[in-house]
């Protein structure tokens, strides 16, 4: 029998449909990532969806100025308290007296997302039985298949079970979740009118330069096809 209710599948690749769902089937056990980004229009369609939700954050440490404002912004206009994921004081001391503030550029983004981001994830996740993403096929060439629902093939959730993982956002285009986050009159990221497109980290993200695919501007320094810090590394092919 599938780990995946029948309620999520039926739901399509209609965004409000399975956030909606999502909510339904497991409540409190289910959560939002926030990324501080457009993924702003996954809460918007939970706020419509009229349920209870969470949302919580991966704080690195290392996020723009203007993502902090911004993530004060979202929890007034939603009307929320996101929880935020810190990294392991320790390892990340650990890390940097050892290698200094951007060892990153010289040895790749693994370790220091490992020690930041995919840590505080896993342990989050751990709480969870389902969580909800923003990611979007049109991202890049690492996201082109993503569902908009399934088994996380990463990560394990409550008491080691199976983790449902709900990408609303999969089938939606860039121009289209803008026109929408419009339409909504939804609070965005200033950076986004710097020119950055995908939001992240500040030493490891800058603005979108013409013809580049989103996820260029990140980690610009290595291979297209390694741009993911973890958090979806179901999505790298392994040949
Ligand atoms: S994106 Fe950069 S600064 Fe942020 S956790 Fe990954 S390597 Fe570290």
């Amino acid at each position: 029998m599938s780990a995946i209710p029948a309620s999520l599948t039926a739901a399509g690749q209609d965004p409000a449909a399975l956030v909606d769902a999502c909510l339904a089937a497991y409540g409190d056990a289910a959560a939002i990532a926030f990324s501080g980004a457009e993924d702003v229009l996954v809460l918007e369609y939970a706020r419509l969806s009229g349920r209870r939700f969470r949302v919580f954050c991966l704080d690195t440490g290392r996020l723009h100025p203007e993502t902090y404002t911004y993530l004060a912004q979202v929890e007034q206009h939603f009307g929320i308290q996101i929880q935020y994921c810190f990294p392991d004081r320790t390892r990340v001391e650990a890390m940097v007296n050892a290698k200094g503030l951007f060892s990153f550029y010289r040895e790749g983004h693994g370790e220091c997302c490992g020690v930041r981001k995919v840590e505080p994830l896993r342990q989050q996740l751990a709480t969870l039985r389902a969580w909800i993403t923003g990611q979007r096929r049109d991202q890049s060439p690492t996201r082109t298949d993503v569902p908009p629902v399934h088994v996380d093939p990463v990560f394990s959730g409550l008491g080691g079970g199976p983790l449902i993982k709900v990408n609303p956002l999969a089938a939606v285009p860039q121009a289209e979740v803008w026109a929408t986050i419009r339409a909504y009159g939804l609070p965005t990221n200033a950076l986004h009118d710097q020119g950055y497109v995908s939001i992240g980290c500040a030493p490891c993200t800058r603005p979108l330069r013409p013809g580049e695919h989103e996820r260029a501007a990140r980690w610009w320094w290595e291979e297209g096809t390694k741009k993911e810090c973890g958090l979806h590394a179901g999505n790298l092919r392994t040949s």
